[in-house]
């Protein structure tokens, strides 16, 4: 048996105050995440205080000439939360609320959700505060290239590799793809995942996310004994993540009956009929006007009558002043953080089961190690493989995650972090603390 060397544990020191959980959002829940799970980690508890700080953290300054002739300076951030398992891997978003709070919790949650499926990354993530919609083309471009270079001396294939999140792109990809190779004098496509097809990126990456979010989901339906084929589903954001997945459970046989997105919500009892409200979304950019469909107030939203609740838009939707109405008896996580810890508390109470984040919506990064293994060897795998070897891997991750929650009589997402911080903190335990 392997002999790990005793090491003294960590000393521990108060918190820098930038780490302090009780100003900070988004990293407070995280840490507050954390704590909960500290109980369950049996020796390698000495380690958590890894957890609690992530790696590294860059704040840049991205200044771009605007089309009008003025200079305009955008706060960017990367964030490398934990790399004991391999490279940082994440996405970068471009949203005018981004705050380093919130990219440090980002960052953290994909340490979680890499090492739940255990893929061989550890976590990190990016952003720049910025409205891109506010942007001409010229402008996203030298934004988004300034920013790699500025971020290109902690990024690369091997130390920490970025991938589309909210407002970024297949094209977004290419172009911090050609920005870093450009830097490095050689063609770099393992820099990023997420990319055209054509550049090196994967089949069936688009879907991947909401494929995870429809597999996963079936398996935790199948576990409270709820039908897919007859259960009534609504979906907020109806983009990659809940457009695919509303896709997969209406094929599935599930009804849609609701749908709401940043244009407004729509509401049919009988199912709304999901491949033609795609392509209105892809002809409008949102659900709103569409035909046969009621509209109903966005609040009325989360008290439709249905059996599977996918948030799948943005962060902290489901609030204490929303859990109480839920009808559902599943959530499914498509979004990340989209239920606040007291929403999450007040499902519990309910009886409904949320399907967490960390594991729901971790095919997108599967997929995404996929393409970095087919970069890396120049061959590339076709759709089936593909979706075939991603089906594998949530079916196991779900499956090792559900044992555990019924083991330790905890939730989905504490047993998440349970299964997720013991693989963080069992490679950290192997290595050894340098020097
Ligand atoms: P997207 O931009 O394709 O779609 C976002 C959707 O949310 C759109 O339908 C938009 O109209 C809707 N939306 C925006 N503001 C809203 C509001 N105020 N109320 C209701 N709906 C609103 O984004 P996406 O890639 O589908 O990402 C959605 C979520 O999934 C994010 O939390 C993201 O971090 C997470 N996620 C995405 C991936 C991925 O591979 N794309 C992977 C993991 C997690």
């Amino acid at each position: 048996m392997l002999q790990v060397p005793s090491t003294t544990a960590p000393t521990v020191h108060s918190l820098p105050s930038y780490l302090n959980a009780d100003h900070l959002g988004p990293w407070g829940i995280f840490l507050k995440q954390v704590d909960r799970v500290e109980p369950y980690l049996g020796n390698l508890a000495r380690w958590v205080e890894t957890l609690k700080r992530p790696k590294r953290i860059l704040v840049v300054d991205v200044p771009i000439h605007m089309d009008d002739g003025t200079v305009r300076h955008f706060e960017g951030y990367r964030v490398q939360h934990n790399t004991s398992r391999g490279p940082g891997k994440g996405g970068v978003r471009f949203h005018q609320d981004v705050t380093l709070s919130e990219v440090m919790a980002l960052s953290a949650w994909m340490s979680i959700k890499n090492a739940a499926v255990n893929v061989p990354y550890g976590g990190a993530k990016g952003g720049i505060r910025v409205d891109p919609k506010t942007l001409s083309r010229g402008e996203l471009e030298r934004m988004t290239r300034r920013y790699t270079s500025e971020i290109g001396i902690i990024i690369g294939p091997n130390k920490d590799i970025p991938a589309p999140d909210v407002n970024t792109n297949e094209q977004i990809m290419a172009w911090m793809m050609d920005t870093y190779s450009m830097n490095q004098g050689s063609t770099a496509t393992g820099v990023v995942t997420g990319k055209p097809v054509d550049l090196g990126g994967s089949l069936g990456r688009r879907e991947a996310t909401g494929r995870g979010v429809f597999t996963v989901g079936v398996e935790a339906a199948k576990h409270i004994g709820l039908e897919v084929s007859t259960a009534r589903v609504a979906v907020q954001g109806f983009g990659n993540v809940g457009g695919v997945a509303g896709k997969l459970f209406a094929e599935a046989g599930a009804r849609v009956v609701a749908v709401q997105d940043h244009g407004g919500t729509i509401y049919r009892e009988a199912g709304l009929d999901v491949p033609n409200l795609l392509k209105h979304v892809q002809a409008t950019g949102s659900v709103g006007g569409f035909e046969g469909a009621e509209v109903i107030s966005n609040d009325k939203f989360w008290e439709v009558p249905c059996d599977i609740l996918i948030p799948a838009a943005l962060e902290q939707q489901i609030t204490a002043a929303n859990a109480g109405r839920i009808q559902a008896r599943l959530v499914i996580e498509g979004a990340n953080g989209p239920t606040t810890p007291e929403a999450d508390d007040i499902l519990h109470e309910r009886n409904i089961l949320v399907l967490p984040d960390v594991i729901a919506n971790a095919g997108g990064v599967t997929v995404s190690y996929f393409e970095w293994v087919q970069d890396f060897s120049s061959f590339f795998w076709d759709e089936d493989e593909i979706n075939a070897r991603l089906v594998r891997i949530m079916k196991e991750a779900f499956s090792a995650v559900w044992q555990v929650a019924q083991d330790n009589k905890v939730s989905l997402r504490t047993a998440t972090f349970i299964v997720a911080c013991k693989r963080i903190l069992h490679t950290r335990e192997l290595r050894g603390l340098y020097p």
